[in-house]
């Protein structure tokens, strides 16, 4: 997991450019509402800049405004396409080449979506606010759904607030069988890691389902690691094949965060005695 860029103010400009091309009776709807809009964007930017976001409450909207809000970023014409696909293009092609390749959310699939970090369906206002508007997989999005408080406490990551390479939270410690390996994944809170923080991090985790989709995924790097040692001089030097597996998870940490969860089945697999005498 590594942060997310998101693209710089002003968001206004973004906003005029769905006003400017939107079909006329949305465009009428909304123009009586810009103000409004301004103000609402102006009080996102504050709490996300502040890490105050749990505290932004939702906003009543009249049925015709909130379909007009919604049209920005659901409508299917091609007056309210341009500016959409523009945005979401933009989105994309401004994150590093890692987080062009795997979701940050999970690390698993391709980040072929964009989730409402604050659910458009609660506030429409925020449906084509830049700062809102991550990327990540359909998996991940459709299981975070409207999720990302509770008890007025943010519970899902924010990648352009949390620092998640502070320091590492993910493990995994794997019983190896020859005939089948016992993988488990916990969170453990580094003190450099506010409670808040991991609290975060906790909630992510449960509401992705992302300890079962670890475990069910764990297979492909246990495979790839007896590769490695079978492609690999070890002589037979438990040592040896310890120091190739913890070698092979600092890489991939450089490159994918120090919390991919592959690397830590790596380095769950050099501290197995078992795994390490296996043929
Ligand atoms: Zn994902």
């Amino acid at each position: 997991m590594k942060p997310l860029r998101v693209i710089p103010p002003p968001y206004i400009q973004y906003l005029d450019e769905f006003f400017n091309s939107i079909e006329l009776p949305y465009r009428q709807r909304l123009a009586r509402i810009r103000q409004r809009i301004v103000l609402r964007y102006q009080e996102y930017e504050n709490k996300h800049r502040l890490d105050t976001l749990e505290a932004l409450h939702a906003q009543t909207w009249i049925a015709s405004q909130k379909e007009a809000l919604l049209y920005c970023y659901d409508g299917d014409t091609v007056d309210v396409s341009v500016p959409r696909d523009t945005l979401i293009n933009r989105i994309h092609q401004l994150q590093p080449a890692v987080s062009k390749e795997k979701c940050q959310y999970c690390m698993l699939s391709e980040p072929k979506s964009i989730d409402h970090f604050l659910p458009k369906s609660i506030f429409p206002e925020f449906a084509v606010l830049p700062l809102n508007l991550f990327p990540c997989c359909q998996y991940c999005n459709s299981k975070k759904f409207t999720f990302w408080r509770r008890n007025g406490s943010r519970r899902i990551i924010n990648f352009a607030i949390d620092n998640v390479e502070v320091a590492r939270f993910l493990y995994c410690e794997i019983e190896y069988d020859p005939r089948g390996a016992r993988v488990e994944f916990e969170l453990r809170r580094h003190h450099s890691i506010s409670p808040r923080l991991f609290g975060i991090i906790e909630g992510h985790f449960m509401r992705l389902g992302l300890f079962d989709r670890y475990k069910d995924a764990a297979t492909g790097p246990i495979s790839e690691a007896q590769s490695l040692l079978r492609n690999s001089f070890t002589g037979g030097f438990k040592f040896i094949r310890r120091s190739i597996l913890l070698r092979h998870a600092n890489s991939q940490e450089e490159v994918y965060g120090i919390n991919f969860w592959r690397a830590a089945v790596f380095r769950a697999l050099a501290e197995s005695r078992e795994f390490l005498r296996a043929d």
